[in-house]
């Protein structure tokens, strides 16, 4: 899909730093307090819809900024780069509101992209369930056709944003005797109500102070209108068609924690003394300082090549795949050797690093495991230059 816009890149640019004003001069200043008391920002969450936030991605059609995927990969990377979490709020919102873009009736998007541009309505996406997660066919959830309704039971996990977002795209079969699987899954726009339950909010190591909950669905009545598309068993296929941006976007976030771990062990290593010299004059610590410059600039590379690609409406999986598998696995890394330079205080709840190293691994869990995109990624190469 091209996300098709009017802006010019002039434009583009000054949007990208604004949001670096606004992150360092806003959030900064707040993330230590949120993350600690793992309470969620609101204060934040206004000042990014003041900011368009959430109408990032979404078409100016529909009351969006209908930016282009790089320039939103720059943004995820600036937030991130400051604290991760509030980058999770509005992401996963805007791959609700872009399958919706995608794939949705008209009636669905009129319905409800301006509605979600302007962070009126809060999305998430609901995938995972407790026994299914990398294995999404293997999904529980049943929805049954009851007249002019699906009646929804079944459970989800980790879904971000479903306590304080106002629904989710549900993934559930509509058929579970389908043969292949996929066949038999559908989307559905869940918006809350009655036997739409958030169970409760999971204590997690990172990524704190963003709700993320299990749910249960207990005789949830849904109207058959709220099917994306309108038409059943495109579930497994329409969640498919969002990976290309998805992964883009979580490569983003963990380029983002690189670049803001790597730029507090940057400081931190002129201002420590060690053996009577600051410690980056110690061929060990700048070891430790050029690896992890290289990575940031690699990983950046790498989402521009497949954003720019993704913008031009060219296949981009094979790079959309590396780029997330490159910002995460640069994320985990960064985070892993700023601890190192920072020594004893990294340990400390007083220095922001140790978030960094708390927030960083998750990208290499979402939106595909690093080892099933390690997978993808060969599978792809091997199709692309078969013999
Ligand atoms: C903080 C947080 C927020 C989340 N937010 C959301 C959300 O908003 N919405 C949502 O739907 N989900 C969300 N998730 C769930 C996330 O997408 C899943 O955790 C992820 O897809 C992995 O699934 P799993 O945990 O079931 O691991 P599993 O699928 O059980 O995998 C376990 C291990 O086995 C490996 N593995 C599995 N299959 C294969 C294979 N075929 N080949 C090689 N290795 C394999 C995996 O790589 C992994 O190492 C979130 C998770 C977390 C931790």
């Amino acid at each position: 899909m091209t996300t098709e816009t009017t802006r010019s890149a002039a434009d583009e640019h000054e949007f990208v730093d604004a949001v670096e004003a606004w992150a360092e001069k806003e959030l900064r200043p707040v993330a230590r307090k949120y993350d600690l008391a793992d309470e969620y920002p609101h204060e934040i969450v206004e000042q990014m819809k003041e900011l368009g936030l959430f109408g990032a991605t979404i078409g100016e059609a529909y009351g969006g900024l209908g930016l282009s995927a790089w320039t939103y990969a720059q943004i995820v990377i600036k937030v991130a780069s400051v604290w991760m979490a509030p980058s999770g709020i509005f992401n996963s919102h805007l791959i609700m509101a872009a399958a919706i873009e995608r794939n949705g009736t008209d009636a669905q998007k009129a319905a409800y992209l301006p509605r979600m541009a302007s962070g009126e309505y809060r999305g998430s996406i609901g995938l995972t369930e407790p026994n299914a997660g990398s294995d999404l066919q293997a999904i529980r959830t049943v929805a049954r056709r009851d007249g002019e309704h699906y009646v929804v039971n079944g459970s989800k996990t980790w879904i971000t944003n479903s306590m304080h977002g106002h629904g989710t795209l549900l993934l559930v079969k509509t058929d579970p005797q389908a043969e292949p699987r996929h066949k038999g899954m559908s989307l559905l726009i869940a918006d809350k109500g009655p036997g739409f339950n958030v169970v409760g909010k999971l204590k997690k190591m990172g990524y704190r102070a963003i709700d993320t909950c299990e749910l249960t669905f207990e005789d949830y009545r849904v109207p058959v209108g709220q099917l994306l598309g309108g038409v059943e068993g495109k579930g497994f296929v329409q969640t498919a068609g969002g990976l290309e941006l998805g992964r883009i976007n979580v490569g983003a976030r963990g380029a983002g924690i690189a670049e803001g771990a790597f730029k507090h062990a940057l400081r931190y290593a002129q201002e420590r003394d060690a053996f009577g010299k600051p410690i980056w004059q110690h061929q060990a610590i700048q070891l430790k300082l050029a690896d992890m410059a290289t990575q940031v600039e690699g990983a950046k590379l790498l989402l521009q090549q497949a954003a720019t690609k993704y913008d031009r409406g060219e296949r981009c999986d094979l790079e959309a795949a590396m780029a997330k598998l490159a910002g995460s696995e640069a994320g985990a890394e960064c985070a892993q050797q700023a601890m190192r330079i920072f020594g004893g205080y990294s340990y400390s709840v007083e220095y922001e690093i140790e978030r960094y190293y708390r927030d960083a691994m998750l990208m290499c869990i979402g939106e595909g495991t690093n080892e099933i995109l390690r997978q993808v990624i060969a599978k792809q190469l091997v199709d692309r230059h078969r013999i």
